[in-house]
C-alpha cells in the first residue's frame, strides 16, 4: 500500500479540499472536501439545511439537493444506491434502511456524497476502476466500515482493494480519546493493539491506527492520513472539545463539482 501521510494546511474559504492519492487515469477527480469549524454547524433535519450548509454550498457552487446525506447511526452499514436517485431525496435514503454511515455513489450520478463529523472520522473513498467515489463516518462503534466499504466496491463492479484509493481524514487523536477501559479491551482485540494507546488516568483509542491497519490488511492502492487531532486543532469541530451543547459538525463531501464533472 502507497501511504502518505500529512497535516493539517490552513483553509481559508471556510472548507478544505483533499486530493485522492495515487495515480489519476485521465478522468478528472472527485473531490474531497471538509467544512472547517469557521463555516458553521452543518446539521440537516427534515426543516432543511441550516444557514451555515446553505453558505458552504452556494460557495462552493452546489445545489442543496445534489447533496445527498445520511441519518447516522455510528453502524458500519454502507449504501450504494442502485439506479438513478432522485435530488433532494437526502434523509430518506437512509430512512428507508434504518440509517446508515457510508454512501457510495456511481462515477456519472452528478451527486454529492456526504456525512457530517466532529471527532469521528470521516475517509473519503474512491475506486479507480469504476469511478464510483463515496464518503464514510467511522467513530469508534463503526471502525470497519472501511472494509465494508470496499467489499461493497468489489461486489459492485471494482477490480478489488489494489484499484482504491481513500483519504483518512481528520479526527479526535489518541492524544484527546481516553475512553473506559472495557471498551478499550474491546477495541483492541478487534483492531490490534496499536489501536489502543496508553495515556494518564486511562487507554486512549486512536481510531487513526486502526483504520490504518484495516487499510494494510486489506491492501489497498494508496492511502492518505491527514494526521491532524480534531481536539487539539481549534480550527475543526469537536464533540469532546466544544461539548454537547454547542459542537460543530463539519461537513465531509464527496463528489464532482461543477467545471470537473467525471470525464
Ligand atoms: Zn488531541
Amino acid at each position: 500500500m502507497d501511504l502518505h501521510r500529512i497535516g493539517l494546511a490552513p483553509g481559508s474559504a471556510g472548507w478544505l479540499r483533499f486530493s485522492f492519492p495515487g495515480k489519476a487515469a485521465g478522468a478528472s477527480e472527485p473531490a474531497a472536501l471538509l467544512s472547517l469549524r469557521s463555516a458553521g454547524d452543518m446539521g440537516f433535519d427534515r426543516a432543511g439545511p441550516g444557514p451555515g450548509r446553505e453558505r458552504l454550498l452556494r460557495g462552493l457552487g452546489l445545489e442543496a439537493g445534489a447533496v445527498l446525506g445520511l441519518e447516522l447511526t455510528h453502524s458500519r452499514r454502507v449504501l450504494f444506491p442502485a439506479g438513478p436517485i432522485e435530488q433532494g431525496s437526502l434523509l430518506d435514503l437512509a430512512a428507508a434502511g434504518g440509517g446508515a454511515d457510508g454512501l457510495i455513489l456511481g462515477r456519472d450520478s452528478g451527486l454529492f456524497a456526504s456525512v457530517t463529523v466532529a471527532d469521528c472520522m470521516p475517509i473519503w473513498i474512491l475506486d479507480r476502476s469504476t469511478g464510483a467515489y463515496g464518503v464514510l463516518h467511522s467513530g469508534w462503534k463503526g471502525t470497519g466500515i472501511l472494509e465494508e466499504a470496499v467489499g461493497l466496491l468489489g461486489r459492485r463492479g471494482g477490480s478489488g482493494p489494489g484499484a482504491i484509493s481513500a483519504i483518512l481524514g481528520p479526527a479526535i487523536g489518541s492524544c484527546c480519546y481516553a475512553v473506559p477501559r472495557e471498551r478499550a479491551e474491546s477495541f483492541a482485540s478487534e483492531f490490534g493493539p496499536e489501536s489502543v494507546a496508553k495515556g494518564p488516568g486511562g487507554p486512549r483509542l486512536d481510531l487513526r491506527s486502526a483504520n490504518l491497519s484495516i487499510a494494510r490488511r486489506l491492501g489497498l492502492g494508496s492511502l492518505l492520513s491527514i494526521e491532524a487531532c480534531t481536539c487539539c486543532e481549534p480550527g475543526l469541530g469537536s464533540f469532546r472539545r466544544e461539548g454537547p451543547a454547542s459542537f460543530t459538525r463539519m461537513l465531509a463531501l464527496a463528489g464532482h463539482l461543477p467545471g470537473e464533472a467525471a470525464a
